[in-house]
């Protein structure tokens, strides 16, 4: 079956939920008319369907091959699908226009991202570093750098990579060793080993841009002392064009459990020669400007994994037939039904669909608060839209990344024995889609970074307009007959996340194994909250079109699964709570020989 992309979700959550027509007096909604919206992304789902989809098989059993002068070469038909991604203007769309980009909203770039991420995320990998590295040089290059690098990355011309981690420092970047040597001229020379590095050699760019983190002769040890240095592939000449070969190359590939049409490279600098981003020591803010936003594309690729598992499912459960409807046959001229008349096939469908399109309504809701941090001439506004980006980011990456797998995992259930072969993609979803909860920070590290840096940011003053915000809706649409369900599931959710953030308070300061403990448990609860939040702008908005007379069953069945996710997935919300109110005592309690 070849990948549908969901357009019409798209269209739904942009158009009637978020209402963008709202802002169309905001920089970066301007040129973004929800007609115009609705084109693009029904030309990025076209594209992504007929170029990106047929090559998803084809990267994984081909996968990268290193070759004997350090260059790797890309799986059949990359190199060519890539060139007209680049040429029908794909890599600029969310990018600065004063480099070229189109500044398309952050609404519009990751549904795009979602289409190109389900359809082949191997391939999808490459552009969406590529941006992340875009984001750090816009973010903190100087004016030179800027101009040097900017354009070239934005159109796609040359690609990015994030160089961070080591054998010995992964997610202690404190502990990195790669040392940059000044040199009289204002460059550095750059000496160390980097692990795992994604797309970090490939032929499908002329240039490939390395943003590396190291530590400079003499800085401090831990993260006060690391610095981040542009380090290209070829070093540009005076024109901007790639010049002569630096001395960073790619000496083996990493064999891994997915994700083959990625290179994931080791990656050696042998005195290459790099120039400083920002200033000196304070690398590690600016990477974070990198890693936020590749975490959010990080998300991204769980929900896109989920829904392209999910459609392969769907379809299966529909043809394939086995055994008989407990309710009497629903095929009776064939020799069995199909089996998605059985309930239990329908629960891995439903709950799937259910997280699916509450992930993706509560994702682009997020990402419409940074818009609105970027865009929004009302400083409160726009604050509020940084504190939900930076509340919610951890939320999305682990929460997305978690059931992500675990639908890929239902999608592989629903195929039966086929699924566990290569005869169908199942298995290629599940191995996929299971690196997105390792990388930018494992899930256990945004679950740590919720609890002890984003709540208590300024004082808490995200997650306390966050319940606040819930608060209003729910009393605003009290009344609300039609909506009532989704306002009371949201309402105990809720008064169960701020139960569980007290206890944080109380318990986390006195005993910081406590919040550790607790954190996963807290990170789900926060997101099963969120989504009922954006269930119920869903119902709302779906009630809406119904109430205006619009027949299309479309609206009907969000409606209904909607309701399947208040009564067979919200009810998590309790059972987390009473988890991390368990506390750490037990959870440390053995000696680590016991284990
Ligand atoms: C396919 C692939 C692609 C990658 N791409 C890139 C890339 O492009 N660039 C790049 O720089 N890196 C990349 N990585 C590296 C990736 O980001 C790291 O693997 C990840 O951050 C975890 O680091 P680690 O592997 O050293 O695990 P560790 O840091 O050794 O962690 C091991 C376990 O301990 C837990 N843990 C560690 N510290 C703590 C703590 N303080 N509290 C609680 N739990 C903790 C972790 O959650 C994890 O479960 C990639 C990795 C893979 C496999």
């Amino acid at each position: 079956m070849t990948y549908q992309p969901p357009v019409r979700d798209f269209a739904f959550l942009l158009r009637d939920v978020l209402k963008i027509e709202r802002y169309a007096n905001l920089p970066p909604f301007a040129d973004a008319q929800i007609d115009t919206v609705e084109q693009i992304l029904e030309e990025a789902g076209r594209f992504t369907a007929e170029v990106l989809a047929p090559l998803n098989r084809v990267g994984d059993q081909e996968g990268c091959r290193w070759n004997q002068d350090f260059t790797v070469t890309t799986p059949a038909g990359f190199k060519e699908a890539y060139a007209q991604f680049v040429e029908a203007g794909w890599p600029a769309l969310g990018a600065d226009p004063e480099f070229g980009g189109q500044g398309l909203p952050a609404v519009v770039n990751l549904s795009v991202s979602e289409m190109s991420s389900a359809a082949n995320m191997a391939f999808a990998m490459y552009p969406g570093l590529t941006h992340g590295a875009y984001a750090a040089i816009h973010n903190g290059g100087s004016p030179e750098q800027q101009a040097l690098y900017l354009p070239k990355l934005a159109s796609g011309q040359w690609s990015g990579t994030m160089n961070l981690t080591e054998p010995h420092a992964g997610t202690d970047l404190g502990l990195l060793r790669t040392k940059a040597v000044p040199q009289p001229d204002g460059s550095y020379k750059i000496t160390g080993q980097k692990i795992f590095i994604s797309a970090g050699e490939h032929d499908l760019t002329e240039n490939i841009v390395h943003l590396v983190l190291a530590r400079i002769e003499g800085a401090p040890a831990g993260t006060k002392g690391i610095s981040l240095f542009i380090v290209p592939k070829f070093l540009p000449d005076a024109d901007g064009n790639p010049g002569a070969r630096n001395a960073v190359k790619c000496l083996r590939l990493e064999e891994k459990m997915g994700i083959h049409g990625n290179a994931t490279c080791v990656i050696s600098h042998e005195e290459a020669t790099g120039w400083l981003v920002g200033e000196e020591n304070r690398g590690l803010p600016l990477m974070f400007v990198m890693m936020n936003e590749a975490r959010i594309g990080v998300a991204v690729q769980g929900l896109a994994q989920a829904e392209a598992a999910y459609q392969e499912a769907a379809a299966y459960a529909r043809e394939r037939v086995q055994g008989r409807s407990l309710t009497g046959p629903k095929n009776p001229e064939g020799a069995a039904d199909p089996i998605i008349v059985h309930p239990d096939v329908r629960r891995m469908l439903m709950e799937a669909k259910a997280v699916i399109e509450g992930g993706r309504a509560l994702l682009l809701w997020t990402a419409l608060h940074a818009d609105l941090a970027g865009g929004s001439p009302d400083e409160a506004v726009r604050q509020k839209g940084q504190d939900y980006m930076a509340l919610l980011t951890p939320v999305l990456k682990a929460f997305l990344t978690d059931r992500g797998f675990l639908i890929a995992s239902d999608a592989m259930q629903v195929f039966g024995g086929a699924g566990y072969t290569e005869e169908v993609a199942a298995s290629q979803y599940l191995r996929d889609s299971r690196i997105a909860m390792i990388y930018e920070g494992t899930n256990g590290v945004q679950a740590l970074d919720l609890v002890g840096r984003k709540l208590a940011a300024n004082g808490g003053r995200a997650v306390m307009s966050f319940f606040a915000e819930l608060d209003a809706y729910a009393q605003a649409h009290a009344g609300d007959e039609a909506l009532a369900p989704f306002i009371e599931g949201l309402t105990k959710a809720k008064g169960e996340l701020q139960e569980a953030t007290m206890w944080l308070m109380q318990n986390g300061l006195a005993n910081p194994d406590n919040a550790g403990a607790a954190s996963t448990d807290y990170l789900h609860l926060f997101a099963l909250t969120g989504l009922a939040y954006a269930w119920a702008q869903v119902a709302e908005a779906a009630n809406a079109r119904i109430a205006a007379g619009d027949t299309d069953p479309y609206y009907a069945n969000k409606l209904t699964t909607g309701r399947y996710y208040l009564a067979r997935v919200l009810p998590e919300t309790t059972s987390r709570l009473a988890k991390l109110k368990a506390g750490s005592e037990l959870m440390m309690a053995l000696p680590a020989e016991a284990f």
